[in-house]
């Protein structure tokens, strides 16, 4: 196999994110390649669907007529606790402002990964399978990198090399973090009496198990910190069949058997951490290597695409020249809050889903509160991304905002621009003034001019007159008149001085 020693950015591991971020580099025009251990891809089943934002990243490149159909509305659930798409309010404003990714889609990882390396082969990133990072050492130069390879060189090592990251142990960023207190299995297996099960998630003082809803299916979850930790300390060991049936009579308190297992099982626990930093010095980590948490909810894989497209774009702008170091810092503080928030979200389920009675207690108030209208479309809000945004609102309140569904005279979207992975500029003055003052960015500024009323999706909106979005999808600045105020600030802070 061929690698090529030197490059100026080297993204370790070829998960979905890594794959997603060496795409977003080589669109800002950096040198990127990938070095993955795995052989072939990973044929573990992990997250099953995809949230809004993560949807809208894939739009944003063209890659969404390729994802799964969205089929039937996916909702979620929050602890345990389903929540029904007919008690959501469909109507609510931020829900429709980002509907034409249709919500959340079901789409397994295994399929988004397939869909990422095909985009990075048609950029031309090399991903180099078979390769296991061992050593780093950054220099005043650059990052000498130790692979199975032989020695690289790169100027910029970006870790996205999941939960036991080795670039975030051997850059010496710490990882703190809560012990875990559950072990989970989840399995497809032949059930021998599955009459002895109850359907849906049944609570018992030990944890909870789930039959179904596919015949077969099991999952449980064991609060039992000692076995927690041993889980964790274990966790290359394979899941056996004796194990997720001693595990799932404990919590149903039954003789269940299983006698046979149709797919691999998982297990995990509620390891819970975060890095304090994503950056030290030339060494970045995203996705799973800079947190992980329980699969609750499915956050991981959307957090860890939000990552990357956060990061691609501005360290892309660095390795080219065309913006300052400094730039980088903002993808620490827009993105360790998201993570943060994250981890938050799972350790509240956590704390529902003990099998204590305050615990239960709690359970049956947020229950009641998930079957109105109004708490299944505050959860399904949270969970789908739509509220997501980097900071406080800016002058105009879209700022720090994804920016939401702008439909276009020609019947096209203002992100159907941004394919090319620079920023977007709607334009719509009749002598298109903010054309002209963004002139100086046009190498990477794409202008929209369009002198019709946007059809868009709330009132405040219908005003819009220009548009800056940064290549994330974030609103970077907005006006509702023709006042181009706040316009080149924006540019110089986000595309680099010129
Ligand atoms: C059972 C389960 C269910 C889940 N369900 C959901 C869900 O429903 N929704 C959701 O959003 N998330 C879910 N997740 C989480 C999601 O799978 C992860 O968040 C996601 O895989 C993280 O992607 P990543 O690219 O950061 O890391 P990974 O997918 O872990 O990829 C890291 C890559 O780095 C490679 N690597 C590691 N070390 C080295 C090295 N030294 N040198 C070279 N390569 C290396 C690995 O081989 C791997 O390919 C689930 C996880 C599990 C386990």
């Amino acid at each position: 196999m061929f690698v090529k020693r030197e490059c100026e950015v080297l993204v370790v591991g070829a998960g979905p994110v890594g794959l997603m971020l060496a795409a977003e580099l080589a669109l800002a025009g950096a040198d990127v390649q990938i070095v993955e251990r795995r052989t072939e891809p990973d044929p573990d089943s992990k997250a099953q669907s995809i949230n809004v934002p993560t949807a809208e990243a894939l739009d944003r490149r063209g890659l969404l007529p390729a994802a799964a159909d969205p089929g039937q509305r996916f909702t979620g659930h929050f602890a345990g606790l389903a929540l029904d798409p007919d008690l959501v309010d469909w109507a609510d404003a931020d829900l429709v402002a980002h509907s034409a990714a249709n919500r959340c889609r079901m789409m397994t990882q295994r399929h988004l990964e397939a869909l990422l390396a095909e985009h990075v082969a048609r950029l031309g990133v090399a991903v180099n399978r078979g390769v296991d990072v061992v050593a780093v050492d950054e220099t005043v130069a650059d990052v000498q990198v130790g692979t199975s390879a032989g020695p690289m060189r790169t100027a910029w090592l970006v870790g996205c090399d999941g939960g036991h990251s080795t670039v975030r142990r051997l850059a010496g960023i710490e990882f703190p973090g809560a012990e875990p207190e559950f072990v989970g299995y989840q399995a497809i297996a032949e059930v021998a009496d599955p009459e002895k099960l109850g359907t849906g998630w049944v609570w018992s003082q030990r944890g909870a198990y789930r039959s179904g809803p596919q015949p077969g299916r099991v999952a449980t979850l064991e609060f039992d910190a000692a076995r927690a930790r041993l889980a964790r300390g274990d966790r290359s060991a394979p899941v056996t069949l004796d194990e997720v049936q001693a595990s799932l009579r404990r919590v149903s308190a039954t003789d269940v058997t299983l006698t046979a297992l149709r797919a691999t099982p998982t297990r995990w626990t509620d390891n819970t951490r975060q890095a304090p930093s994503y950056r030290r010095g030339h060494v970045l980590l995203a996705g799973d290597a800079a947190h992980v948490h329980p699969p609750f909810g499915g956050q991981g894989l959307n957090l860890g695409i939000g990552d990357a497209v956060n990061l691609g774009w501005k360290l892309g702008a660095v390795v080219t020249g065309l913006a300052a170091d400094d730039l980088l810092d903002t993808y620490d503080t827009e993105r360790r809050p998201a993570g943060a928030w994250v981890l938050d979200w799972t350790r509240a389920q956590t704390g529902l889903m003990r099998g204590d009675d305050k615990s239960a207690a709690l359970r049956g108030v947020v229950a009641d509160l998930l079957g109105t209208s109004a708490g299944t479309t505050y959860a399904v809000k949270k969970i789908s991304g739509v509220t997501q945004r980097v900071g406080p609102p800016g002058d105009h309140e879209l700022v720090g905002a994804l920016v939401p569904d702008l439909w276009l005279r020609d019947g096209s979207r203002l992100v159907d621009h941004g394919h090319g992975g620079g920023f977007v500029l709607l334009d719509r003055t009749p002598e298109a003034a903010f054309t002209r003052l963004a002139a100086a960015w046009g190498d990477v500024v794409t202008v929209v001019a369009d002198d019709t009323v946007i059809t868009v999706v709330a009132d405040d909106e219908a005003a819009l007159m220009g548009a800056l979005v940064r290549p994330d999808g974030v609103m970077a600045w907005a006006t509702d008149t023709g006042d181009s105020a706040g316009l080149v600030d924006a540019l110089r802070r986000w595309a680099g001085a010129r």
